[in-house]
């Protein structure tokens, strides 16, 4: 288990426990890591708009030229755009400082593989125990690593995009887009994107600005309600915002309507299965409405543990055609194997270009299924023994259809699932289920949060 590294990389509270002396410090645990295997390592490091940004990029930096690897310093640009630079110019890794959605006071690092991908757990492991351990590699005098700056990435980046989609298609539109990139990251890049797309854009929030002066980070409906606004305002074809760092995209359709991601996914999953099936990834939290689109092409799904860079590996394992999560986080394999906001923003438009529908009209299309989550304590030590009780009883159990352990035990049942995770964190399992209906949905997590608390008063 991972002490510093969350599930989105290193997080925390500027100059209190996200300082420049851990940057430095990762700085060379990372150096040191790529060190063991590269003889000259070359990072790209990028940040997104945030104020302390700076001073964690100077400091992993210097931790990175001490153990001798070369720093390339891309500047301010979205979180997937600093993937694919990292790919396709073949760096050895990337550094991306940035806390997301979380509030201006808040910072992280997050780590790219040489292959865009986001950091798997066992690289995170190894730069902690390096990091811990002290165990620093240093260079002579004279094998000190060389800093310098490229600013060609998001050029490369959004002609990326432009080859990965049927541009023409959505140029014959003119679609007119609302766009509210939250003073985040994807200030420098989607407005440009639009604009090679033949859109006609009202700009929301599109100066990149680490104070967010428009509205909190994270694209929910409370911090999107101008949007929301403004799209049937100006009669505008699609809203979209992205997070932060623009890993995430979240919808809003031309009736102002708020899509919630686990729809705009299921019609990223539906498009991308339409003609050839294929195979498609995403988390066991995941809606049933993206199995039901992809079954009806004839496509497979594999479910995965939670979290994007699982997501990823499994992608590139299976050779597949698309996957995601429900928070707004689509992955398209044409372009890369990450979460990536601006890639999602073109691919709606070019469904809807394709398919000469509106946004509200391709979210009608998608089976409904009513959610119902809730919180029940459990402590730490009894989480294992209650996950494998409840998968052995419920295995004998006639209702219960399958039994998937991939993270924590989802049941599927006739009418629905419902799926037990411990939390990694908290002494609390995370109950999700699903149905046609609410109150079958609420049913059914009560009836299994009552079943797991006899197990655990047993035990
Ligand atoms: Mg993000």
């Amino acid at each position: 288990m991972t002490k510093l590294f969350g599930t989105n990389g290193i997080r925390g509270v500027v100059n209190e426990d996200m300082n420049c002396e851990l940057a430095l410090g990762i700085g060379k645990a990372w150096g040191t890591y790529l060190k063991k295997t590269i003889p000259k390592p070359k990072v790209a490091i990028g940040t997104d708009a945030r104020l302390s940004n700076h001073m964690l990029k100077c400091a992993i930096s210097s931790g990175l030229l001490a153990t001798g690897c070369d720093v390339i310093d891309v500047g301010l640009v979205p979180t997937p755009t600093l993937q694919y630079a990292v790919r396709e110019k073949g760096y050895d890794s990337g550094v991306i400082i940035t806390a997301s959605h979380n509030p201006p006071h808040f910072n992280g690092i997050k780590g790219v593989a040489s292959d865009g991908t986001e950091f798997s757990k066992d690289i995170e492991e190894e730069i902690e125990k390096i990091y811990f351990q002290k165990s620093f590699f240093k260079v002579k005098w004279d094998e000190v690593g060389k800093f310098t700056t490229w600013n060609g990435s998001t050029d490369l980046y959004i002609n990326g995009i432009l080859n990965s989609v049927d541009v023409d298609i959505i140029k014959n539109k003119n679609f007119h887009v609302v766009l509210d990139c939250g003073n985040g990251a994807g200030s420098l890049v989607t407005p440009i994107l639009l604009k090679k797309l033949g859109c006609r854009i009202t700009e929301l929030y599109c100066e990149p600005d680490g104070t967010f002066p428009g509205h909190n980070s994270e694209p929910l409906p409370e911090n999107l309600v101008e949007l929301i606004k403004k799209v049937p305002e100006v009669n505008a074809d699609l809203g979209a915002a992205q997070d932060g760092d623009a890993d995430r995209a979240i919808f809003v359709d031309e009736k102002g309507n708020y899509i919630w991601g686990d729809k705009s996914l299921a019609i990223g999953a539906k498009y991308a299965t339409k003609e050839k099936g294929g195979v498609t990834v995403t988390p066991v939290t995941t809606s049933s409405m993206f199995d039901d689109v992809v079954k009806e092409n004839k496509g497979s799904i594999i479910h995965t543990a939670v979290g994007s860079p699982i997501v990823a590996r499994v992608m590139i394992e299976n050779d597949s055609v698309f996957g995601g999560e429900e928070n707004g986080g689509l992955i398209f394999p044409e372009l890369q194997y990450c979460r990536d906001s601006a890639m999602s923003i073109a691919k709606i438009l070019e469904i809807m270009a394709k398919e000469e529908k509106k946004l509200s009209e391709l979210v009608e299309e998608i089976p409904k299924y009513e959610v119902f989550k809730l919180k029940m304590p459990c402590p730490n030590d009894k989480k294992e023994i209650v996950m494998r009780t409840l998968a052995e009883e419920t295995k004998k159990d006639k209702n219960v259809k399958n039994v998937d352990e991939t993270d924590g035990v989802k049941l599927y049942l006739e009418d629905g699932w419902v799926l037990l995770r411990p939390s990694g964190t908290e002494p609390i399992f995370r109950v999700y289920s699903e149905s046609k209906e609410k109150s079958k949905a609420e049913e059914l997590a009560l009836n299994y949060k009552k079943i797991a608390e006899d197990i655990i008063k047993s035990k």
